[in-house]
């Protein structure tokens, strides 16, 4: 089985003193041993959540990265200075870049490599607008999604994680039904398994993202999904630790 994940996408919300808060409350939760819990704040607060995370049993994610290793690039974070503050995890294509910050296929699949070759683990975001899925298109976009990020190695692929997030789901509260999900994940397993190895397919966690919250993770974990990327419902740190428990109990883990 792959590794079990829930990964806290915390967007541009939090400051320094409010992740530090958050991280103290998440020490005294309970989170699930066989679910690896991630915290993707903004930058600025990667500190404050790094400092927690050995407490709260969680690990240290980012929301972005550059595709360049270092240089004149303004603004920009590399991935040695994400390291530095004990971070395991990236996010790479999540469809607020793509959509509102230009990044291509192939800026994705730049951040991918770089990151592989700094031995962090990129979590690519995939998913179709709601267009795409009117127009019958969600296996032609998410093979084009595939195909861009992925010119690895079975051994580079075996490293990342794959998020599949329909873009009409995320922040709408209107989750993906579980024949769309399941669908979705067979599609992107198959690809896998077609393009690299069976096993190869099966150790790449998929997780699925989308206006995840308690309502609805008992029955969004009935699909093969290993976990989830979360949003809005990831904002209150008892409410992720309860996502977190219930998609262990639902996933009998
Ligand atoms: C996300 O930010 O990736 C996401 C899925 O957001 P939400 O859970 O709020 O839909």
């Amino acid at each position: 089985m792959a590794q079990q994940l829930m990964i806290a996408n915390w967007k541009m919300n939090k400051t320094h003193d409010q992740a530090k808060d958050y991280m103290d409350i998440l020490a005294q939760e309970r989170l699930p041993s066989q679910v690896e819990v991630v915290i993707c704040p903004p930058f600025t607060a990667l500190g404050a959540v790094a400092a927690g995370a050995k407490a709260s049993l969680s690990m240290v994610g980012a929301q972005n990265c550059s595709w360049a290793a270092s240089g004149a690039l303004t603004g920009e974070i590399s991935p040695e200075m994400l390291m530095a503050l004990t971070v395991k995890y990236v996010l790479v294509g999540h469809s607020e870049r793509r959509s509102l910050f230009g990044e291509s296929d192939d800026i994705v699949a730049r951040k991918v490599q770089l990151l592989l070759q700094s031995a962090l683990i990129p979590v690519l975001c995939l998913g179709e607008t709601e267009q795409e899925r009117d127009g019958n298109l969600t296996e032609e976009v998410l093979r084009r999604q595939l195909d861009a990020a992925l010119p690895l190695t079975s051994d580079e692929a075996s490293k990342i994680v794959i998020a599949y997030e329909p873009v009409w789901a995320i922040g709408t509260s209107r989750t993906a039904n579980g024949e769309q999900v399941t669908a979705a994940m067979q599609l992107i397993r198959h690809y896998l398994a077609t393009k690299y190895t069976a096993a190869t397919a099966e150790a790449i966690p998929i997780l699925y993202g989308g206006s995840v919250n308690l309502g609805n993770i008992a029955s969004l974990a009935e699909c093969p999904i290993d976990g989830a990327l979360v949003g809005g419902a990831s904002l209150n740190p008892q409410d992720f630790a309860n996502l977190t428990r219930s998609f262990a109990v639902a996933k009998e883990l």
